[in-house]
């Protein structure tokens, strides 16, 4: 691939853009030496401003979502995008999220622009077990965990019941409930359906990956290893 466009699919700028900065010697390889944009190097020698480049066409990166931004491209309030570097949103292909979390939830958001990735983590074959940590308005009564483990929960309007999904009870409103599936509103509805309803809902866990001690707001790059443990 020509370096301009790989440049501009990367979000740096139109192809305009990127020619331009190869006029102004903008892009340089590591020693610092400018690049043409007919020129033909890998891209991590590239420099962009002293600064190396963002990471090629297939990256994967788990994000910490905070309440109250949503798994959007276009809404008028925050959107998970806002969380990431600003040229993020105009790379090519495009960065998805993998599946939603609500606005209102909080926790492990992977995002990826690799089309099969993302399919194979969010195809119901896969049933990779995602944790959600529930905090709840009333007291549990007690039979949730049965209800929940049973395989014949059907919720309103759905035609087929919910796949068995585990309920670890920490306290009286407080529990991780482990879904092996991912329907609209899952867990705020399956609470609903006993009685109860979840105040505060964050995913802590998808497969084997944990969100660990990333903080609310921040990201970070899966390599290799993060996704063998994913699956
Ligand atoms: N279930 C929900 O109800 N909300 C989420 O964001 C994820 C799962």
């Amino acid at each position: 691939m020509k370096l301009v466009k790989l440049i501009a699919n990367l979000g740096y700028g139109s192809r305009k853009e990127v020619a331009a900065m190869f006029r102004e010697g903008r892009i340089t390889d590591a020693q610092g030496e400018v690049l043409y944009a007919d020129d033909k190097v890998g891209h991590e020698v590239i420099r962009i401003d002293g600064e190396p480049l963002d990471p090629p066409a297939g990256m994967t990166l788990m994000l910490h979502k905070p309440v109250g931004y949503t798994c959007s491209t276009k809404d008028p309030g925050r959107v998970i995008y806002d969380l990431l570097p600003l040229r993020f949103r105009a790379r090519s292909p495009l960065l998805s999220s993998v599946g939603r979390l609500d606005r209102d939830t909080s926790g492990m958001l992977l995002m990826t622009d690799d089309g099969a990735l993302l399919h194979r983590i969010v195809s119901p074959k896969a049933k990779l077990a995602k944790v959600y940590e529930a905090t709840l308005a009333q007291d549990l009564r007690g039979d949730e965990g049965e209800v929940f483990a049973s395989g014949t929960l059907m919720l309103e309007s759905e035609t087929t019941p919910l796949a068995p999904a585990s309920l670890d009870v920490r306290d009286a409103r407080h529990a991780a409930l482990t879904l092996t599936e991912g329907r609209y509103h899952q867990v705020r509805r399956m609470f609903a359906a006993v009685g109860n309803h979840v105040d505060a809902l964050h995913r802590s866990r998808i497969g084997g990956l944990s969100l660990g001690d990333l903080p609310a707001g921040q990201w970070r790059l899966l390599d290799a290893g993060d996704l063998d443990a994913l699956f």
